[in-house]
């Protein structure tokens, strides 16, 4: 059952938790401001005190939004999602320069090279999405909000340097989030490279690959000379066809935020990926606590689209304010629900910072005790 404190109470009336609690007495209870009440009772104080009430539990507010029950159309297949890991140094970076010079997405000749956070490529007329944020922190931040953002993980490893801390790491984190690893062996232009011996380092931790007789697709590459990256490409797109990806392209869009900030000139502009349904301009949109309606999408050549299909990476410009990366982003009826939705939250996340607060407050009162 919902509950909620006479202060808190309080506040939402915006009247004084004095005011209240005097009220309350008159009445014959004696609350303090921290007293927590159920959601009845709190409505009846606050419509004694003449004030409205409108009721939205989060069932209300979050029903219909990120519903997995929702009845899917044809589903179609979507290309794959992918994020590269390892250890710094190893070539991360390099990489996904590498791949994106070699490979943009044909018929966008013009545009110019935009860096919003992912990327689509393709790959003997298959396209597939890097997100372009490497490093663990986005992958972590977007897994801790529950946002499943990548299909694959490639795993970077320098044949030269062999299997070190954050290659664990990395490992552990697509392990805990149920997503398939191919490893790139990288650096393998350099005379030192030993692959062998990465292989056999990733055995200790379990990672199987094939010439080892496990499931685990390898490839040797160089981000350097480009060696081996189209088979890189097609073992993604091998990996995919087994994963038999699929998203209902004829539904409300949804997906999450892969990052976002404020632009001068262009105000708040979200980088986010789709990941059911089509997204396009006028749709509107809410993600976290922020909502907005979209005026434009970028891909990443910062060319205007019409429409965004799952697996694709779009610039949204319209947002009210930045969401954060992770957030889950959704396409709803109007703006009214928009407003109801992104305040419900917005209220929710000063809560629970007060509650933090309160929390911190009091541990340090205990610890003058
Ligand atoms: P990140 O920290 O994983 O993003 O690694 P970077 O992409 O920044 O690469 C680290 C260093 O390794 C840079 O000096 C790169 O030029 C170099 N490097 C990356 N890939 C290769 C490669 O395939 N061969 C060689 N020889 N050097 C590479
Ligand atoms: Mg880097």
């Amino acid at each position: 059952p919902e509950t909620i404190s006479i202060g808190d109470l309080a506040n939402r009336m915006a009247e004084r938790a004095v005011d209240v609690i005097k009220f309350l007495m008159k009445q014959g209870q004696l609350l303090k401001a921290t007293d927590v009440i159920d959601a009845d009772m709190a409505q009846l104080i606050a419509e004694e005190m003449g004030h409205t009430v409108r009721r939205v539990a989060e069932s209300d507010v979050e029903e219909g939004l990120f519903d997995t029950r929702e009845s899917e159309g044809e589903l179609v297949t979507r290309p794959p999602v992918v994020t590269i890991m390892g250890h710094v140094d190893h070539g991360k970076t390099s990489l996904l320069d590498a791949i994106r010079k070699t490979s943009v997405v044909s018929g966008e000749a013009g545009g110019i090279t935009q860096h919003i956070g992912a990327y689509q490529v393709e790959q003997n007329g298959q396209k597939i999405t890097f997100i372009d944020t490497p490093g663990h922190a986005a992958f972590t931040a977007m897994r801790s909000r529950g946002a499943k953002s990548t299909d694959i993980v490639i795993l970077v490893v320098a044949a030269d340097d062999g299997v070190m801390p954050q290659t664990i790491e990395a490992i552990n984190h697509a392990r805990a989030a149920g997503v398939p690893v191919i490893v790139a062996i990288n650096k393998i232009d350099k005379p030192s490279a030993d692959p062998t011996r990465v292989r056999t380092e990733l055995l200790q931790h379990e990672v199987f690959v094939e010439s080892m007789g496990g499931e685990t697709l390898d490839v040797e590459v160089s981000a350097k000379t480009g060696q081996n990256l189209d088979r890189l490409l097609e073992t993604i797109l091998l990996q995919a066809e087994v994963l038999d990806l699929k998203a209902d392209p004829n539904r409300t869009a949804d997906g999450v935020v892969i990052e976002a900030k404020l632009d001068k000139g262009r105000g708040p502009v979200a980088t986010v990926l789709v990941q059911r349904g089509t997204l396009r301009p006028g749709d509107i949109v809410v993600a976290g606590s922020e909502w907005g309606r979209v005026r434009a999408l970028l891909n990443d050549r910062g060319i205007a689209m019409t429409d965004a299909a799952p697996s694709m990476p779009v610039e949204v410009l319209g947002f009210q304010g930045a969401p954060a990366a992770g957030d889950r982003f959704a396409v709803v009826e109007n703006e009214a629900r928009a407003r109801e939705i992104a305040d419900y939250r917005a209220r929710q996340k000063r809560e629970k910072a007060v509650a933090r607060q309160t929390t911190a407050r009091g541990s340090l009162a205990e610890m003058m005790n």
